[in-house]
C-alpha cells in the first residue's frame, strides 16, 4: 500500500509517500528532505500523534483559564477523551507556567501543563 502524507514538522509541509506492506511494515519513505521527516511520516503511519493546546479552568484566578498543552505529543486516537478531562478539570490560583494542570493524563504518560501564568485574582 502507498500513502501519501503531508509533513507537518515545520512549514515547509514536504509531501512524503510511504510504501507499507500487507503486515504493516514500513519498506519506504521518500520525498522527505530532513530526518524528521522520515520520523514523522513512520509514526504517522504506526501510532499517529498529535500535540494538544487548550485551556484549563481557574478558580479564583485574575482570568477564568489558563492556557494549556500537552507536554508532548499524544495519540492521537486519544485527543478528544483527553479533551473531554481537560474540560471537567480545575486549577486553583496562583497558576505558574510549567504547572502540571492533569498529571498523566488518561494513563498516556504526558502531563498537561499550563503555558501562561494566572495569579489570584
Ligand atoms: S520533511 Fe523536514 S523539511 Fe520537509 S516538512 Fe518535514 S520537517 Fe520540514
Amino acid at each position: 500500500m502507498t500513502k501519501n502524507i503531508t509533513c507537518v514538522a515545520c512549514p515547509m509541509g514536504c509531501g512524503i509517500t510511504v510504501e507499507i506492506a500487507d503486515n504493516g511494515e514500513i519498506l519506504s519513505v521518500t520525498g522527505n528532505t530532513c530526518k524528521r521527516g522520515d520520523a514523522y511520516a513512520r509514526t504517522e503511519c504506526t501510532h499517529p500523534e498529535r500535540s494538544l493546546a487548550t485551556t484549563v479552568r481557574v478558580d479564583n484566578g485574575m482570568t477564568n483559564v489558563v492556557p494549556c498543552k500537552s507536554a508532548t505529543a499524544l495519540p492521537k486516537e486519544k485527543i478528544f477523551d483527553c479533551m473531554k478531562v481537560i474540560n471537567t478539570a480545575r486549577a486553583s490560583a496562583p497558576v505558574k507556567i510549567g504547572d502540571v494542570l492533569v498529571e498523566n493524563i488518561l494513563d498516556t504518560g504526558v502531563n498537561i501543563v499550563a503555558t501562561n501564568d494566572c495569579p489570584v485574582k
